[in-house]
């Protein structure tokens, strides 16, 4: 596994599709094909809608959700869609993502319009049917739209999902241990302080006596840290990180330098410069003094700084 697996829907590749034989190409894509393995996914055409096809919509039906015909609604497509997601599932647990259309009746991941039977809007808070299957099987996927992506801040909170996953299924494949559990987490403590403090108390606690612990406490372990990490990194926690992490170096740095990393992380709590100056300047230091603790942080580095991600956030 070289590099992270996203699925993607397959419109939003270029790939011609959708209904009316389009496509949403998503330029953004180009960028993260540097660094990810994309994979395009059509639910409509794996259930065997052509291309071109009548158009579809969600359609609330007594309670229910139904992806029903948007001229004809004896077209009924919701049972082939839920099976098609129920059987992409295992699939898609060998992957690391999925970026989803937004407004899709099938791909869409929320705020997608519901209709009545009679065609009026009722709500926009609907999720795409294969969407709402798939993530409720694979809860710790990381899923995201491509609207939502063009947002820094979401996007930096998609990729850090993304490429922790990635290294999780790497140690997967490797075959956990005790060991290999307790040195994942100690690389990615910070990540989660950045976080939640109360997720990253939580994982220690849970780790702290990994001897007497069964098998499932890595299932725990998991599910926790991709739900802490689903919460948007909040500039008040990255201040914090970073002063922790100034503090392995500070006994090596002089007066002069101590003081200017500690102001650079202050104009960053203003919210005058972005993450990735005082980063920068933290990196520079270690990459002198070269604390092995700090080393291994994956906070330093969570993805490939080549992403830009932490320049906008
Ligand atoms: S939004 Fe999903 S179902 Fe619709 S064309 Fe794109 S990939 Fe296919």
């Amino acid at each position: 596994m070289s590099r992270p697996l996203v699925f993607v829907s397959a419109c939003l590749l270029g790939q011609p599709v959708r209904y009316d034989g389009g496509h949403k190409r998503f330029p953004y894509l180009d960028v993260l094909a540097n660094h990810l393995e994309l994979r395009g996914i059509c639910p409509e055409v794996g259930i065997g809608l052509g291309v071109p096809r009548p158009p579809i919509n969600l359609v609330a039906v007594n309670g229910e959700l139904r992806l029903l015909g948007v001229k004809d609604r004896s077209l009924d497509v919701s049972e082939k869609m839920r099976e098609f997601a129920r059987r992409q599932a295992p699939l898609m647990a060998q992957a690391d993502g999925f970026i989803a259309k937004k407004d899709s009746p099938s791909c869409g991941m929320a705020r997608v319009r519901v209709y009545d039977l009679a065609g009026n809007l009722l709500h926009k808070h609907g999720a795409g049917l294969f969407t709402a299957v798939l993530s409720q099987a694979l809860p710790q996927l990381p899923i995201e739209e491509e609207g939502r992506l063009n947002d820094p801040a979401l996007a930096e909170n998609f990729l850090t999902r993304v490429f922790v996953h990635y290294r999780w299924r790497n140690l997967q494949a490797e075959g956990i241990t005790p060991a290999s559990l307790l040195e994942f987490h100690t690389r990615h403590k910070y990540l989660v302080m950045a976080h939640s403090m109360r997720a990253y108390r939580a994982l220690g606690r849970m780790l702290a006596d990994l001897k007497n612990s069964g098998p499932e406490t890595a299932a725990r372990y998991f599910a926790e840290l991709m739900a802490a990490l689903a919460r948007p990194a909040r500039r008040p926690n990255h201040v914090n990180v970073l002063q922790h992490l100034a503090g392995y170096l500070s006994d090596r740095l002089d007066c002069r330098d101590r003081r200017e990393l500690t102001e650079v992380v202050e104009t960053y709590r203003r919210g005058e410069v972005p993450l990735i100056v005082p980063l920068t300047l933290l990196r520079h230091h270690q990459s002198r003094i070269r604390n092995p603790y700090l080393a291994g942080q994956y906070y330093l580095e969570p993805y490939p700084a080549a992403l830009g991600l932490r320049n906008a956030i």
